[in-house]
């Protein structure tokens, strides 16, 4: 998901997504969803198949399941276990089954999504279908455990017109022309996900195979009318995939379909078939960037995902900085630092108003969770520990990460152990001091030049405590230029250097390694 429609989203939500608690007692093992759509109304008929298991003992089975509201949301007809009805209470957004078997359960339903699936019109005016879970509006129009820490096997059953073309997570196994109008696509992922990337999408699209990159099957999928441009701008995908692909190891799935798509987000990171935002489209590959975030977010958050919503910057931070990696790789040391400066600043001015840390697990509306803590400070984290341990190690620590959590969730404290088994460094203050409390270093400093010395005062005006190398860059009458680092680990602390002579300028943190802003 992503900041640039983050404003609007707020505007848009019609049902507030509040923190639905992960379910202890049950292990989903797997999803079978049949999904039946039509142009005559936005009604949805569903029967999806649940193999679950118990943790401990229990005799009611809970899902997330939107009931229906005021003619919106979904109405369940049976459930079925061993060919034998089962009791169920179905209200608000609970539906609660009651059984001691585990095993198999099919539940039948319908009604007309109130949000989750979108069914809408694109700017073209044409019917669209698209998948919209984060955070966990999964449970708006599929029956399921909404809740990252639950992955499950998926596979999507999809009964629509014809005259559609159906993209949906996993790799498409079966397209049937079941009568004179409507076609049957079957897509099935064998790989465990998160509720919040489990989607589809269902419209008219003009779709090119760019055939196998780094052994994974890319396409795009626009909209007709965007065919030219759209297919100029999404192949953009190869170079990212590849990037990424060395850089961190192979793509998660089994498959990468980039969607034109209207949805709320500017992009979503579903997984194996990513959703753009219409207007992604413009003929000028103006959405590289984008791209590399949601390219990035399949091996962070999809596969490596957090282990509850307030580790959200395993996923957004990570999207986040490996989209400044990739501008580097492709664009150069300037373009990083442009980006890092940006983030920063974003970061700044989000700590004037919002006094909380990276791990915030005080939100119950996790669409506050999309916030530049989240994204812009989760990125400069990221930035400040390669920094500190070096790239090698750097690198090491993030393939030894994602080799240990892929197709799992990990927390903060995981990373934190990745990072040190790669560097031999303690990082406890480092983890501590970023992540667990809210803003960051204000400094001010004087200076002056007399007997030979350099002498600089360097003051921490912010209340909370941090300890940082701070680098100044000294430049000489002759163009000659010094770095001088120092190890801050006090509120007000003098240090002195002999030089030869006086600088004539000074700046601080001339590489862009540090996180702070300026003191007066
Ligand atoms: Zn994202």
């Amino acid at each position: 998901m992503k900041r640039i429609f983050f404003l609007l989203s707020i505007l848009n939500i019609l049902a507030p997504a509040l923190l639905l608690a992960q379910n202890p007692k049950v292990d989903i093992q797997e999803y079978e969803f049949h999904l039946k759509l039509n142009d005559n109304n936005d009604i949805i008929e569903g029967k999806t198949l649940i193999d679950f298991k118990y943790t401990e003992g229990a005799d009611v089975l809970e899902l997330d399941f939107a009931a229906e509201e005021n003619g919106k949301g979904m109405q369940v007809d049976k459930i079925l276990q061993n060919g034998k009805r089962l009791d169920f209470k179905h209200s608000g957004e609970k539906l609660n089954i009651s059984t001691t078997a585990e095993g198999e359960v099919t539940i039948y339903y319908h009604g007309i999504p109130e949000d989750g699936l979108i069914i809408s019109e694109n700017k073209y005016g044409d019917r669209t279908f698209f998948g919209d879970n984060w955070p966990n509006r999964a449970h708006l129009w599929l029956p399921l455990i909404d809740h990252p820490s639950d992955k499950a096997k998926v596979s999507f059953h999809v009964t629509a017109p014809s005259k559609y073309q159906v993209v949906a997570t996993g790799t498409l196994q079966e397209v049937t022309n079941l009568d004179d109008d409507n076609s049957l696509y079957v897509y099935a992922s064998p790989l465990e996900l998160p509720t919040k990337v489990m989607v589809i999408g269902v419209a008219e699209f003009a779709v090119q195979h760019l055939g196998e990159i780094a052994e994974i099957p890319l396409s795009s999928w626009v909209y007709p009318e965007n065919k030219e441009a759209g297919f100029f701008d999404y192949a953009q995908a190869e170079r990212i995939l590849n990037y990424f692909t060395e850089k961190i190891g192979p793509f998660p799935f089994t498959k990468l379909a980039n969607v034109q798509s209207t949805t709320r987000y500017g992009g979503m990171e579903n997984a194996g078939n990513i959703f753009y935002f219409e207007n992604s489209v413009d003929g000028k590959r103006t959405s590289e960037f984008l791209m590399a975030h949601e390219i990035a977010h399949q091996w962070f958050g999809d596969s490596a995902s957090e282990s509850d919503w307030s580790h959200l910057w395993l996923s957004e931070g990570f999207a986040t900085y490996f989209t400044d990696l990739y501008a580097e790789d492709q664009y150069g040391k300037s373009k990083l630092n442009e980006k890092l400066w940006e983030e920063r600043q974003q970061v700044i001015d989000f700590s004037k108003t919002t006094k909380t840390a990276i791990i915030d697990s005080s939100r119950t509306d996790l669409m506050e969770l999309l916030n530049p803590n989240s994204y812009q400070k989760g990125a400069w984290v990221l930035h400040m520990l390669r920094r500190k341990v070096g790239d090698e190690n750097f690198w090491k620590a993030i393939q030894q990460y994602y080799q240990k959590y892929k197709f799992s969730n990990a927390t903060s404290a995981d990373l934190e152990v990745e990072f040190e088994a790669a560097s031999g460094e303690d990082l406890d203050q480092f983890f501590k001091q970023w992540t667990t409390q809210y803003g960051q270093p204000k400094i001010k400093y004087d200076h002056k030049f007399e007997d030979g010395k350099w002498k600089v005062t360097i003051q921490q005006l912010q209340k909370n405590h941090f300890e940082f190398p701070l680098e100044f860059e000294l430049r000489f009458y002759d163009h000659t230029s010094k770095i001088i680092e120092f190890d801050i680990t006090k509120k007000k602390e003098t240090f002195e250097v002999e030089l030869q002579e006086e600088p004539v300028s000074i700046s601080l943190d001339p590489y862009t390694n540090l996180l702070f802003e300026m003191g007066h």
